[in-house]
């Protein structure tokens, strides 16, 4: 099933002092958009992300979204929300079945609340997330006049049992969505759910989290920090991928392993250069960052990476992880050949992997292990390189 999530991103409001929109500015390190957004980008129900950004700056979009490890589509978002929600809504794809809305401002959102609300939507048709009123729940009236103007009295105690506070995401079946933004048209509302309550249509309300705040305010700041910096601590945000690669060698083709020209007889044989030592970092990279592998990014079939050379799908690799916060710390690989040795050409090797990946070659290992005469690889028939990533959240 397609699921198009829409970050709603377009508020121009700037917190007191700051020069840029409350969603460019950082939490514990991170930008509170990309916080937002990277919770969609890393969820595995979400296949694509529609980003609705303030005008000014839909046309330079932040790096975080540009080399992203999903679609990501950027659009001018509207005066008001529900105008940037429906230009994104324009921007769906077409095959999108399930719509999971979000406010840009709860960088805090839950994989576990994510799939909780999308799983109501494709039960009820529309979820939202939402939490129960805790505190004694009072509707207000205006005071008489001898009061002063602007002071309220209480006009009647609501049911605290059945007053929920609405959080995002919400998410709705893309018709039903479409049928309640059309209804709309210039009907002010203040949430997506009122779209559909509009038409009739109930809306489930699953188990919001208390720690997916929306940021408003300078006071919501020191609660943010806290909590960005709790969640660090249950993760502390370090990831490993391991990487495997085979070559058989062949005559006639050049033997190139770790971006280096190796003078041998014969070379490893595939589409590209058939880097092994290249290959193998490339899926660790990714893997660690839970970001697919080498044949999603980069197929042999698409002739955009027809006779690419490995070294640059490296850096590519790296690049896309970095847009998912994460940078590299160190790699460590072994590179299993019966011939030639590989001792001489270490140093190269590190270096051109260190420069693509963007570290220094003391971070990059890179060991030469023979197979001891056993097997294909013992026979000299192939070379296989094992590689393991550590990277780290930024
Ligand atoms: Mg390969």
């Amino acid at each position: 099933m397609k699921v198009t999530a829409i970050v709603a991103a377009g508020g121009r409001g700037l917190r007191l002092g700051a020069t840029q929109p409350k969603q460019f500015l950082s939490v514990a390190g991170r930008a509170i958009l990309e916080r937002s957004v990277s919770a969609f980008l890393v969820h595995p129900r979400v296949t694509d992300v529609i980003v609705a950004l303030p005008p000014e700056a839909a046309g330079t979009p932040p790096e975080y979204l540009q080399q992203a490890s999903k679609p990501v589509r950027i659009v001018e978002g509207g005066l008001r929300r529900q105008d940037s929600v429906s230009a994104a809504f324009h921007a769906t794809p077409a095959e999108t079945e399930i719509v999971i809305i979000h406010d840009a401002a709860r960088p805090f959102v839950t994989a576990d609340l994510i799939t909780r609300t999308i799983d109501a939507a494709v039960e009820a048709g529309a979820a939202i997330a939402a939490i129960p009123a805790r505190d004694t729940v009072k509707r207000a009236r205006a005071a008489g006049s001898s009061a002063g103007s602007g002071a309220l009295t209480v006009a009647e105690t609501l049911p605290r049992d059945v007053i929920f506070l609405a959080q995002t995401p919400q998410a709705f079946r893309r018709d039903l969505l479409e049928a309640g933004l059309t209804a709309a048209g210039a009907t002010h509302v203040t949430d997506e759910a009122m779209l559909i309550e509009q038409i009739g249509r109930p809306v489930r309300l699953v188990e919001g989290d208390p720690t997916n705040i929306k940021i408003t305010t300078p006071e919501d700041w020191p609660l943010a920090e806290t909590i960005a910096s709790s969640n660090s601590s249950r993760d502390p945000g370090f990831r490993i991928g391991g990487g495997y690669d085979l070559h058989r060698l062949a005559e006639g083709r050049p033997l190139i392993l770790g971006g280096v020209n190796i003078p041998y007889e014969r070379g490893l044989l595939g589409h590209s250069d058939a880097d092994a030592v290249c290959h193998a970092v490339t899926d660790a990279v990714l893997g660690a960052a839970a970001a697919g592998d080498i044949g999603r990014h980069f197929p042999d079939q698409d002739e955009r990476w027809h006779g690419a050379s490995s070294i640059d799908l490296l850096e590519r690799a790296a690049v896309l992880v970095r847009g998912l916060g994460f940078g590299v710390i160190n790699v460590d690989v072994v590179v299993v050949a019966e011939r030639p040795k590989i001792g001489p050409y270490v140093d190269a090797m590190r270096e051109r992997v260190a420069a693509a990946l963007g570290i220094a070659a003391a971070a990059v290992s890179i060991k030469g292990k023979t197979n001891e005469g056993v097997g294909q690889i013992g026979r000299g028939e192939a070379i296989a390189a094992h590689a393991v990533v550590l990277i780290a959240r930024n």
